[in-house]
């Protein structure tokens, strides 16, 4: 039996980053992880070899639509997907490698096995039982079931599935219009398949602000998806090669099928807790089935903590991370802190799409006086340049105080753009704070000068 000043189960974004943190602070760490390899979903799964094949397709769209338009003439790539596939390999191998690097660099013990609490202050793993002082549950999400869909990680799959399937499908169906859905749909539509979108609600990307849902919804359709709002999916029959989606249309309760080679099941994901002998501690659990943790991410049992997609909030591996930097902090007598109203949110589509901050919607439901300042990339001549003038930066500023309240930008480089607003958050800034700082021409970046200028007394390129 080995003893630790903190033992974390789970070694994703959330995991990981703890330990480090912990071990850097002095405290002695092994992290529990059943998985071949570390890093969790994110990096196994989810944010990185997504972001692989978003990157290696639009790559491919760029060379078919937009390199003749520079006088980059010839034969357009055609694509190998084993080799694509191949390449997003190689990506994971290197990121969950340099995980383990990171490990052995910090001194973190990796205990393989899958871990569980036997009782306060231990930690199972297989036969053997390990002390802690402190226990970090960081055991993230898994995709959320749907009533009569049943999958098989073949023909009905969810993004696990999509992002290994062994042949380029001519259809695919994805249930949701989530973050996860737009962007795997994103990728196979660059690679020729026929995608349609179908969503219980009225908008995609739920919860987002409007004005992007809109102007994402549009874009994706000119790329080429199909969407079926307002749709309630009943199941999903499949046979070895085909499947048959069954959905009701909210608005007149009718129903139809659509026959596809893929089904993407991306209605949601939902915690992972199980075998943990939470309900033997007696963890308190939420009605989502989050694990319940107070301020300083304890749960209700002395010593045990938990973080990450396990918890209640977005579940975003940078949201995962601060909370992991947090509770070391904690644990290391020190206050470790997250503002939960400035954490972004990006989707990785062509054009990318970031948020962070109220959306007009929240304002309004609040009641707080707002100011808008929009600006769009036709007037930003970067994005013309590289044809991506399609999009907006949209700031939404105090009416009296001009303190900026929440931003939201779709267009090139949106998911870096976006981090200048989180900083001026972060220090309080106005909108003139931000317009007066000078911004380096030409970048995309002068979009976002511009729409803080539009809070104020007007853009210049507008
Ligand atoms: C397709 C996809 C794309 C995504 N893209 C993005 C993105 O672009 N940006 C973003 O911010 N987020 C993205 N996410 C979400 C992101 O992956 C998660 O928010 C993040 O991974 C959560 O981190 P975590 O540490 O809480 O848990 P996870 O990353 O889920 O890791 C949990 C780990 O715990 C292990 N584990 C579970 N139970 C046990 C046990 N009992 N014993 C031992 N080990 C255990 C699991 O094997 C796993 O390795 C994406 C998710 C998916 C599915």
């Amino acid at each position: 039996m080995a003893s630790y000043d903190v033992i974390i189960i789970g070694s994703g974004p959330g995991g990981y980053v703890c330990a480090i943190r912990c071990a850097q602070l002095g405290l002695k760490t092994a992290v529990v992880e059943g998985s071949a390899t570390l890093g969790g979903t994110c990096l196994n799964v989810g944010c990185i070899p997504s972001k692989a094949l978003l990157h290696a397709t639009h790559m491919l769209h760029e060379a078919q639509h937009n390199f003749t338009k520079m006088g980059l003439m010839g034969k357009a790539p055609s694509v190998d997907w084993k080799a694509m596939r191949a390449y997003k390999d190689d990506v994971i191998a290197q990121n969950t490698k340099g995980i383990e690097f990171l490990f052995k660099k910090n001194k973190i013990d990796w205990l393989h096995g899958w871990g569980s609490i036997p009782e306060a202050g231990k930690v199972q793993v297989g036969d053997e039982v390990h002390e802690a002082k402190n226990i970090v549950i960081a055991t993230g999400s898994e995709t959320s079931s749907l009533p009569g869909v049943t999958v098989d990680e073949k023909i009905v799959v969810t993004s696990t599935g999509a992002l290994d399937l062994t042949k380029i499908p001519k259809t695919m169906v994805v249930i949701g219009a989530g973050v996860i859905g737009l962007e795997m749909g994103s990728v196979y539509a660059r690679l020729g398949t026929q995608v349609t979108v179908i969503e219980y609600l009225d908008a995609v990307t739920p919860g987002m602000d409007k004005d992007l849902q809109k102007t994402l919804q549009r874009i994706l359709k000119k790329q080429g998806f199909t969407f079926i709002m307002g749709a309630a999916v009943q199941g999903v029959t499949s046979t070895k090669t085909k499947a048959t989606v069954t959905y009701k249309l909210r608005k007149d309760d009718s129903e139809a099928t659509l026959d596809t080679d893929i089904v993407l099941l991306a209605t949601g994901r939902k915690p992972v807790t199980d075998g943990l002998g939470l309900d033997a501690l007696g963890v308190e659990i939420s009605p989502h089935g989050q694990v319940v943790t107070n301020a300083n991410w304890a749960t209700n049992i002395t010593g045990i903590f938990a973080i990450g997609d396990a918890i209640a909030g977005p579940m975003l591996a940078h949201k995962a991370e601060d909370e992991g930097i947090a509770v070391a902090e904690h644990f290391a007598g020190k206050s470790g802190h997250v503002n939960y109203g400035l954490i972004p949110g990006v989707i990785y589509t062509s054009p990318e799409v970031a948020s962070v901050g109220a959306t007009e919607q929240s304002l309004k439901d609040q009641g707080v006086a707002y100011a808008i300042g929009k600006f769009s990339y036709m007037g930003n001549g970067r994005a013309k340049a590289v044809f991506q003038a399609e999009g907006f930066v949209k700031i939404l500023a105090d009416k009296t105080t001009d303190r900026i309240l929440g931003a939201h930008i779709i267009g090139p480089y949106a998911g870096e753009l976006i981090h200048e607003i989180c900083i001026a958050m972060e220090f309080g800034a106005s909108a003139q704070d931000l317009a007066l700082t000078c911004h380096a021409h030409p970048t995309f970046s002068e979009a976002v000068r511009e729409a803080a200028l539009a809070c104020g007394s007007g853009a210049i390129h507008a």
